[in-house]
């Protein structure tokens, strides 16, 4: 097989478009990709992050303002790539260059669909069809409101999230999740996560063994 180049990844030479049954369509790999690569690029243009754009469900942000959101969403990218509970890529963010990219997180075959976790954090549950055997069962966390009952259901869903992603051995998976309830406080960025950790774990997180495997594992 040719070697890789960076280049023609991010030019989405690598990927295709694919048809996924019920979930629609998805992104096949055109080549082998060893962990940690490059995959595609997730193409479009840079909007400010209101929320009102036609296509803001595919909204990738690359920082607190700006996102970028598929010009057109039939066309070829990140975009594309479906859920999944055991995924084999993720979104990365290029701060400097301002461009979002697919990174394989597991070794991925030609002919493979490329998935990846959508951080979804929505006031709606969204039902997940990945079919993996490790599935949560909905897509990413649903929003609950602040009080007693929202952090129990909160918490009831993190730790079954934590569960799943230990079987599926993707600590990255709840790291990402937290970072993304965290992002959503109005205090600085530590200040958050105890928050939303203590929600989840209780005041002892530190000492709670879910928390601790999530210190354990490698990212
Ligand atoms: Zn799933």
């Amino acid at each position: 097989m040719a070697h890789y180049s960076e280049h023609k990844a991010l030019r989405n030479a690598y990927v295709e478009k694919g048809d996924c049954g019920n979930r629609g369509a998805g992104l096949f790999a055109l080549r082998d990709f060893k962990v940690g690569k490059k995959v595609c690029i997730y193409s479009g243009s840079i909007h400010a992050t209101t929320g009102d754009h036609p296509h803001h469900n595919y909204a990738l942000a690359l920082n607190d303002q700006e996102s970028v959101i598929p010009d057109d969403i039939a066309s070829l990218g990140g975009h594309l790539a479906n859920h999944s509970c055991n995924p084999n890529s993720s979104y990365e963010i290029d701060d400097i260059r301002k461009y979002g990219f697919l990174e394989a997180r597991k070794p991925i075959k030609a002919g493979q669909e490329v998935t990846t976790y959508y951080q979804y954090a929505h006031a709606e549950r969204v039902i997940c069809l990945c079919g993996e055997p490790h599935c949560t069962g909905q897509i990413g966390i649903q929003l609950q409101p602040d009080d007693a009952t929202g952090h129990e259901k909160l918490r009831a869903q993190l730790r079954w999230l934590v569960q799943v992603m230990r079987a599926n051995g993707q600590r990255w998976v709840v790291g990402s999740v937290l970072a993304q309830l965290a992002a959503g406080l109005p205090v600085d960025e530590r200040e958050a996560k105890r928050i939303v950790l203590t929600r989840a774990f209780g005041d002892s997180y530190e000492s709670d063994e879910d928390f601790r495997w999530l210190n354990r594992m490698p990212r």
